[in-house]
């Protein structure tokens, strides 16, 4: 298996430090708002990578951070006249109930500064003690010229980022690029008691302290977008390999942006959806594919007629799904075993995912896989021997399902989860034509124009109604 190591540059061969056990870490949000579909990039993606090792049989150790006291929340709390911690619990709340519609597995850890106080002290009194930190006046910074490697993983020289230094100046550093580990409370602000006084954490160190709690070190793979490079990772390794004197994570992999209009998405230039309202108007499963068709590494334009395509494209698959369930189902089968090789398509979806998680090669080898499936059943009037129905089973469940998590097996959930909003577009298309059959035309109308007004166009045609929905951004 193969990863693209954002340290070295080179796409290496894995090695996990135990064998057959991984421990990853992927920054998680700052709970401050909902999370955007940028963000549910980086997440999907990350979920498919950790779903890929258990694939692959790894014991997986998955924590993700939930930033949870921040400027950001501080604003927020102050601007709605509430406590801090009344704004991070409604958005952890709805970043799990988001995340689990988005069908992403659970972590195992999700820890957060405010429960980690003290192991973030100890390794700010760490950093003290080797005289690589500072305290002036209860703030605590990191001394960047201390630690010589400062760089290493964006390939920034100190030098040049002083000159063209666009960092904050603040008085009471040595150097412009020296970051805060402490930060001392101003008047109104929560804080915790700390040697250096009332304070809390900076962003950077709580990931240092809080991934070396669950994960031991080296940790096998540290991840998260492209915007954490610099400075977040770059500082986590300053922090963190300062203290333990070696390696502090094997593999770091970031995610490209999600972007909008060439732009990245983000919550600073409001140029954003949330994943929640994404998800009212397409599935789980169309949005897992829609970034699946991308690699994790590069950019990926947000486009609504290619998130139209995935829904398309996941009938295919549903059609074929559904023929495969009613085939089980029957006692009686033809005895006829076509040909087929099971295996190539087994070996071409993990060499795909091998080769640093090609989603996009795996998904071309799963659509192959569809395409000669339904020719046979044609060919063969859908007329097969149970074990070939078996087989078409037993492949798209590990891969298509449980790795990419874009399909679902069985009757507990609807195989192919239509949003909510279609299902009940559907429920008003129903009203209307009950409506019209009783020939009460002034509401079957006004289903139409209040639809229309939402965004929705009803098209009769000979025996049906169909509706296209306008494109959010054009809304
Ligand atoms: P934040 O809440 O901004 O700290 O972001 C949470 C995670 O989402 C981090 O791993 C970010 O790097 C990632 N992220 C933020 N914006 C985007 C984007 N437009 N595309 C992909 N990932 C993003
Ligand atoms: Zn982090």
């Amino acid at each position: 298996m193969k990863i693209y190591n954002t340290l070295t540059k080179k796409t290496e061969e894995f090695h996990s430090n135990v064998p057959n056990e991984v421990g990853i870490y992927v920054c998680g949000p700052t709970v401050y708002d909902y999370f955007h579909i940028g963000n549910a990039r980086s997440f999907i993606m990350a979920d498919i990578i950790r779903r890929y090792f258990e694939y692959k049989a790894f014991k997986v150790t998955y924590v993700m951070n939930l930033t949870d006291i921040d400027d950001k929340i501080i604003k927020k709390a102050q601007n709605e006249n509430l406590a801090f911690r009344e704004i991070s619990e409604k958005y952890i709340n709805a970043f799990f109930s988001d995340l689990e519609k988005l069908k992403v597995k659970k972590a195992d850890f999700y820890p957060r500064p405010t429960e980690n106080i003290d192991e973030i002290i100890e390794l700010i009194k760490r950093l003290i003690e080797k005289e690589i930190a500072y305290n002036v006046d209860g703030n605590v910074f990191y001394d960047v010229s201390r630690f010589p490697e400062y760089g290493k993983l964006s390939g920034k020289k100190i030098d040049e980022l002083e000159s063209g230094s666009r960092v904050e100046i603040n008085i009471q550093k040595k150097n412009p690029l020296d970051f805060a580990l402490w930060k001392k409370a101003k008047e109104g602000e929560p804080f915790w008691n700390s040697p250096w006084g009332k304070g809390r954490p900076g962003w950077h160190v709580e990931c240092s302290a809080m991934s070396m709690k669950y994960l031991n070190t080296p940790i096998d793979i540290h991840a998260g977008g492209s915007d954490l490079i610099f400075p977040h990772h770059e500082n986590e390794i300053a922090q963190s390999e300062a203290v333990i004197g070696k390696n502090f994570v094997n593999y770091w992999m970031h995610f490209g942006f999600l972007n909008i209009q060439n732009e990245k998405m983000s919550k600073s230039t409001g140029n954003f959806f949330t994943a929640r309202e994404i998800l009212i108007k397409y599935s789980a499963e169309a949005i897992r594919l829609f970034f699946a068709q991308t690699h994790y590494a590069g950019p990926l334009n947000f486009s609504e007629d290619v998130l139209f395509g995935a829904q398309k494209g996941l009938e295919k698959l549903t059609n074929l799904i559904e023929k495969v369930e009613d085939q089980l189902k029957l006692k009686n089968h033809s005895s006829i075993i076509p040909e087929f090789e099971f295996s190539k398509y087994k070996i071409d979806f993990e060499s795909a995912m091998d080769d640093n998680f090609n989603t996009p090669q795996a998904i071309a080898v799963i659509f192959d896989f569809i395409r000669e499936i339904n020719k046979i059943i044609s060919e063969n009037d859908d007329n097969l021997d149970f074990s070939f129905y078996q087989k078409i089973k037993d492949f798209l469940v590990p891969t298509t399902g449980n790795v990419l998590g874009i399909l679902v097996w069985g009757n507990q959930e609807a195989t192919f989860q239509e949003s909510r909003e279609d299902e009940l577009i559907k429920l008003l298309i129903k009203l209307r034509l009950n409506a019209k059959q009783e020939k009460n035309f002034v509401l079957a109308d006004k289903i139409r124009d209040e639809l229309k007004n939402l965004g929705v166009i009803l098209k009769d045609e000979k025996d049906k109604t169909t509706y296209k929905k306008q494109k959010l951004l054009e809304i």
